[in-house]
């Protein structure tokens, strides 16, 4: 084993919850250091940041605020509603430098998906709202992952007199296509024109719903050309992974945080001990950091923080078996934070929160380590 390097503030993950908490520390004029392993579930994140949704309210807050009195446990009930503002109000910022506006109105809206259903979500990218009254789903023919048919049969009793367009794709031959690699095809200006003038020979009724896929870098833009050129508003259905604004809301913390913030690539935690001592794998050799503050941000499950266990889960850095994920405001280590779908006691895809939780845990997790004052 190396030397120790010793650091102030580490976080550890580079999914939305340690995405959040860096941005934070990065504020409070912290000296931190992000160990980076992967985009974690923004690869599969459809894009719309959902606090709490159900058929049974509009308004996430009110559903908050009851759960905070029947389930103790549930990772809101260490957060207020001031910190999930707050970290609502980063999210905007952060991806609205980078060129993508997020809106709410205040409530749940529900939202098309690529089978054919509506979800509720909270914070959605303006170009996923969908306005108006008329509307075409347009089948890209070679894109496996967006059968226009389907959605239209499921989408046909919300959205009355809804139509059905098929198209071509220019030059794409291959159907093994997924969505990030179709959104690199939509930030070449020659081939939307391509696109555009095959759209424009088929009939076209309102608004048009098209697969998550319109660029990663300068979408906005790209979605206006559109607009601009078809005389349709454009919406964008969240389609299946790898994610297009998934990797969007990455690249955008990413820029923020890159001038002036350490991050190492591809350091994966072995081991943390008391007085926060962390043992790092990088490709080739190991090292050890100590940190005078550590947020643990590892994803559970599907980021890899937990693993089943015989009796639980186990946490794969603190080697520790905890029932169903940690309690938000547990702190194993004096000193260590643990933020993010790490936490237990709520099921965010059944309850629609995964993104709300996320973000205000890792915020949380920020200004407790950081000790700090949010301006
Ligand atoms: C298909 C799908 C669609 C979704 N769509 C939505 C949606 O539309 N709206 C919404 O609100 N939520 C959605 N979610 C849920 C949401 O994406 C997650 O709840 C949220 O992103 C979790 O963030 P996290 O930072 O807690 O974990 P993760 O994103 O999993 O990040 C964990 C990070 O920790 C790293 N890590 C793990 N172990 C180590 C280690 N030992 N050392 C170093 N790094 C480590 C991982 O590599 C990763 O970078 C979706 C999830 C899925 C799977």
């Amino acid at each position: 084993m190396d030397r120790t390097i010793q650091k102030e503030v580490v976080v550890i993950g580079s999914g939305m919850a340690g995405l959040m908490a860096t941005v934070v520390l990065q504020e409070l004029g912290k000296d931190v250091t992000l160990l980076a392993n992967g985009m974690g579930s923004l690869a599969h994140f459809s894009g719309t940041v959902d606090l709490l949704g159900s058929e049974e309210f509009m308004s996430p807050w009110s559903g908050i605020g009851n759960l905070r009195d029947t389930e103790r446990q549930h990772p809101y009930t260490s957060v207020t509603d001031e910190e999930i503002s707050k970290a609502l109000e980063i999210y905007q910022e952060v991806l609205g430098k980078y060129g993508i506006e997020y809106v709410t109105l205040g409530s749940n809206v529900f939202l098309p998906t690529a089978i054919g259903t509506r979800k509720p979500s909270y914070l959605v990218p303006k170009t996923m709202l969908p306005q108006g009254k008329d509307y075409t789903v347009v089948d890209f023919t070679q894109f496996r992952d967006w059968k226009g048919s389907l959605i239209h049969k499921g989408l046909r009793e919300h959205y009355h007199g809804l139509e059905l367009c098929s198209i071509e794709l220019p030059h794409v031959k291959s159907l093994t296509l997924d969505a990030v690699s179709l959104a690199r095809y939509f930030e070449k200006a020659e081939w939307r024109k391509e696109f555009i003038s095959i759209l424009r020979k088929q009939k076209l009724k309102g608004s048009l719903l098209m697969p998550a896929v319109l660029g990663i870098r300068g979408h906005e833009e790209i979605v206006a050309e559109l607009e601009a050129a078809l005389g349709h508003q454009v919406i964008e259905v969240p389609t299946l992974p790898p994610s297009a604004p998934g990797r969007r809301v990455y690249e955008a913390f990413m820029q923020r945080l890159k001038p002036n913030i350490e991050i190492l690539y591809n350091n994966r935690v072995l081991g943390i001990e008391e007085g926060l001592k962390l043992r790092v794998s990088r490709p080739g050799r190991q090292w050890c950091y100590g940190a005078k503050s550590v947020i643990w941000a590892g994803g559970g499950l599907l980021g890899g923080g937990l693993v089943p266990a015989k009796d639980g889960l186990r946490d794969t850095v603190l080697g520790i078996t905890i029932t169903e994920g940690w309690q938000a405001g547990s702190q194993p280590i004096k000193g260590l934070y643990i933020a993010g779908s790490q936490l237990g006691y709520y099921d965010w895809p059944l309850e629609k929160s995964g993104a709300g939780v996320a973000l205000s845990t890792g915020y949380k997790a920020a200004m407790l380590a950081g000790g700090g004052y949010y301006e």
